[in-house]
Formats: C-alpha cells, sequence, structure tokens
C-alpha cells in the first residue's frame, strides 16, 4: 500500500486541480475552492482511519477535532465568555480527537469496510451533509464536496492497488486485489450497516438536482474549454486587464484584483 506523504501529495494535487477548474469555470468562489481542496485532501486519507497507528487516523481525527471544534466556536461565540469558549474548544477537539479515535479503533478492523468503494460513497454524502448543514454552503457547493471527497477517496484505493503491483519484478503482491473492493466480502453486516449510515446521510443532505444540471450544462463546459489555455502570452496578465478593460469587462484605472 501506499504511504502517506503519497496519498496527501497525489490528493492536494486532484483536489487542487478539480477545485482551479471548478473556480475558473466561474462555479464555486475562491473560498469554497478551498473548503474543496480540504475536502478532497481529507478525502484522500479517509480509507485508513481505520489504521490505529497510522497518520493517517490521527490526521483525520485531528482534522475533525479542530473542524468541529471550530464550528462549536462560531455558534457560541456571541454567547460564552473567552474562558469558556477555550473551554469548550479544546473539550470538543480532544473528545474528538482522542477518545472518539480510541473508540473508532477499538471496534473496527483495518482494511475491513472502511477501505471500500461503498464507504467512499459513504463519506462522499457525509460531506455533502457537513457542507450543507455545517459549514451553510449551497446544496451545488456540497455536492461539489461530495465529489472531490469522492474522488480523493477513490484516488487512494487506486494508489494502493498499484502499490501492490512489483513492476520491477513483474509480480503482484499478495495484497493484490485487497485494496479496492466494493464492501468488505468477509463481513456482510458492515455493508449492510453501511448502506443504512449512507440513507441516514442522504436523508439530511440536500437533492443533487442543481449540481447534476450543472455538471450537465453544455454552456458551462464550453466556457471552461475556451478558458483552457491563453489566448496571448503565458502568464500576460497585463494584456489579460487591457483586453478586459476594452472589452468593457473592467475599468481600465481600476487597479484592484480582477475577481
Ligand atoms: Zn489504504
Amino acid at each position: 500500500m501506499a504511504n502517506f506523504q503519497t496519498h496527501i501529495t497525489v490528493g492536494v494535487l486532484t483536489s487542487g486541480v478539480i477545485s482551479t477548474i471548478a473556480m475558473a469555470a466561474a462555479v464555486v468562489t475562491p473560498n469554497d475552492a478551498m473548503f474543496l481542496t480540504i475536502a478532497g485532501t481529507m478525502g484522500s486519507i479517509m480509507p485508513d482511519i481505520d489504521l490505529e497507528s497510522s497518520r493517517q487516523s490521527r490526521a483525520v481525527f485531528g482534522g475533525f477535532g479542530i473542524f468541529f471544534a471550530f464550528i462549536a466556536l462560531f455558534h457560541y461565540s456571541q454567547f460564552l465568555s473567552i474562558a469558556e469558549l477555550c473551554i469548550l474548544w479544546l473539550s470538543i477537539y480532544i473528545s474528538v480527537r482522542y477518545l472518539l479515535w480510541r473508540l473508532f479503533n477499538e471496534f473496527t478492523v483495518h482494511r475491513g469496510i472502511f477501505h471500500s468503494f461503498l464507504a467512499n460513497i459513504f463519506f462522499s454524502v457525509a460531506g455533502v451533509a457537513i457542507f450543507y448543514n455545517l459549514l451553510e454552503k449551497s446544496d451545488t457547493v456540497a455536492w461539489m464536496g461530495g465529489g472531490v471527497i469522492f474522488i480523493g477517496a477513490l484516488t487512494h484505493l487506486i494508489l494502493d492497488e498499484l502499490y501492490s503491483i512489483d513492476f520491477a519484478g513483474n509480480r503482484v503482491k499478495r495484497s493484490f486485489g485487497t485494496a479496492l473492493k466494493l464492501f468488505d466480502y468477509k463481513n456482510p453486516f458492515s455493508a449492510f450497516a453501511m448502506i443504512v449510515a449512507v440513507a441516514a446521510m442522504l436523508y439530511v443532505s440536500p437533492t443533487a438536482g442543481n449540481f447534476y444540471t450543472l455538471i450537465n450544462s453544455s454552456e458551462n463546459w464550453s466556457y471552461l474549454h475556451s478558458r483552457l489555455l491563453p489566448k496571448g502570452k503565458w502568464f500576460d496578465v497585463g494584456e489579460l486587464r487591457l483586453n478586459m478593460a476594452r472589452s468593457g469587462e473592467m475599468d481600465p484605472l481600476t487597479t484592484g484584483s480582477v475577481d
């Protein structure tokens, strides 16, 4: 299987590229693009959360600890004193990072159900629910969040599978076929539980109608295509600004940012 660095690097690259494209297509704001990149990166390490000793598992629970602590902070910042807010932040972080992490690893088997295609669907829909309910993003951005998480997690499984092929020796290692699986074949009950969890997350998620329309819009795709390569010299921002000013898209005297 691939190591932590490989998973993180590929995760950042993949989700960074997707988020940049979404931003260029004017589908998301730069702020949302940042959230999408973080979500995709988290997705790329999610399948290893049940590997107790792994950096992946600690990183995911540490990340969620910080995330949920801040969500609570934003909700209560008006009503609590600084001392109370500090206690709230720390207790949520410690509960998620240490208690929940311990508990979770007590009840899971590594490379069990969480290292599967079905779990990837769960991570994505849970992501949609978090984007929509906790971060209060639009339904489209929420489903894009779910999309990048799915791509990140799927990339993880494919990478693990590729690493079980010994290209130099021209043979496959014994772990081949264990990384990219639909569900945990040894434990069908876990698959059933995961399907229930997916349904629960779908219940608290918005519908994907707008997201579906967006990715099916030929107008968006042709706009993206037209913006793919520079019209003139590469990185010639001065020329671009002049053209935009000529076409009336931008005030020539504006010195601020293009957005
Ligand atoms: Zn893995």
